[in-house]
């Protein structure tokens, strides 16, 4: 799939309001031509940012990973396929590129839920229907039952986890209800998330977004292609992501017999450091790597240490459709020591992108070990 069906298929999913795609803005359709239109008059006084495409020119190892180097389970995907022919192209790529298992966060529930289940049922196995919070009457007195109710029904259907639950800093907003003001250690969501570690479901939760997204959007702004279209700076009613942190860990802490998957490594991919502490206070707590390979790509060192320090507590994700040359590009930064490679049709940044090369027994875990672990906690009663 084109870079621009995949956004048409996310938006058409309904999306596009609550998860973060940092694959960035839509291209003009004719933008590649647009850099080269008029060689004579291009200069760096008129060709814009949006336009700068830069190849690079290193005679330096080009690696093709056309399969993963051990089987994966892709802990953060969605259910981006809407018929049952895309549905087989999407397990064709996963048998070609080596996708053992796809996790799909559907953040539904009652029918919306089922309905997603029997549309990928013809591959047991294959695929892992999660199911999300119904935050009706939030905001009323008594909110609690009814939704641990319609948690327990997703249970009893063979829900896998609970995901990806969402707070940009407004609150926990989901496709059907935006529940401003309420935000995951709130005491309204403690019988809910007590109850997921009562019945061994774990919960991937999005807080805030990527730090370049609350910067000045002005040329100081190392992410600004991206970020622009993300913003959050003029966004003075939001808890800021540091103060989302806290509640993420607040949230952990409040629930320590829940198992919580923080997703694109909690948007600390641009201080790993923080991250690690994080995830050394709180044992009941995962990250994924999810559509954040292109903020961590630039600093490939300091990822690849972060990555063997703390091979235990990430899993992989991809989060970014199901064409074979994403899965492909998410393969060559993690396994190979690829540097200074561009890919402009699945990120929006500008940014150059390295590879991390990490050893065999990082990628094991990252890959399948660390995700195995956390399926097989639930027992043998979930099924797809
Ligand atoms: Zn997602």
């Amino acid at each position: 799939m084109q870079r621009r069906s995949f956004l048409k298929t996310v938006s058409a999913a309904g999306l596009s309001a609550g998860v973060t795609p940092v694959w960035g803005i839509p291209s003009a359709p004719n933008q590649q031509d647009s850099g080269s239109c008029d060689a004579k008059q291009a200069s760096p006084e008129t060709i814009l940012l949006k336009d700068y495409r830069p190849k690079s020119l290193h005679k330096v190892p080009i690696t093709q990973v056309p399969k993963a180097k051990f089987p994966i389970v892709d802990m953060h995907s969605h259910a981006y396929a809407k018929t049952p022919a895309e549905i087989a192209e999407w397990v064709k790529n996963m048998d070609e590129v080596g996708i053992e298992k796809t996790i799909l966060l559907t953040e539904t529930s009652g029918q919306d839920f089922i309905d997603v289940q029997q549309k990928f049922s013809g591959y047991p196995g294959r695929f892992e229907i999660w199911c999300g919070f119904d935050y009706t009457g939030y905001d009323q007195p008594g909110f609690g039952p009814q939704a641990v109710k319609a948690l327990e029904a997703c249970h009893r259907l063979g829900t896998g986890g609970v995901g990806e639950l969402h707070d940009k800093g407004k609150g926990l907003v989901n496709e059907k209800v935006k529940a401003f003001g309420m935000h995951p250690d709130d005491a309204r969501m403690d019988s809910l998330f007590d109850r997921c570690g009562q019945l061994s479901l774990p919960v991937n939760i999005h807080v805030a977004d990527p730090i370049w997204m609350y910067e000045p959007m002005d040329h100081t702004n190392d992410g600004l292609m991206n970020a622009f279209h993300w913003r959050l700076d003029n966004r003075p009613d939001i808890v800021k992501l540091s103060g989302m942190i806290d509640i993420l860990e607040r949230t952990v802490k409040k629930h320590s017999n829940t198992t919580f998957i923080c997703c694109h490594f909690a948007n600390l991919d641009y201080d790993l450091a923080r991250l690690g502490q994080v995830l050394e206070r709180h044992p009941n707590l995962y990250a994924d790597i999810s559509a954040r390979y292109a903020e961590t790509a630039p600093v490939p060192r300091f990822a690849a240490k972060f990555y063997e320090k703390y091979a235990n507590r990430l899993v992989y994700g991809t989060d970014m459709g199901f064409d074979k040359s994403m899965y492909r590009t998410t393969f060559r930064i993690l396994e190979t020591s690829d540097e200074h490679f561009y890919e402009h049709d699945l990120f929006g940044y500008h940014w150059a992108l390295n590879g991390f090369g990490l050893p065999d027994e990082v990628l094991r875990k990252v890959y399948r070990t660390n995700a195995q672990k956390i399926l097989s906690s639930r027992g043998s009663r979930v099924h797809a």
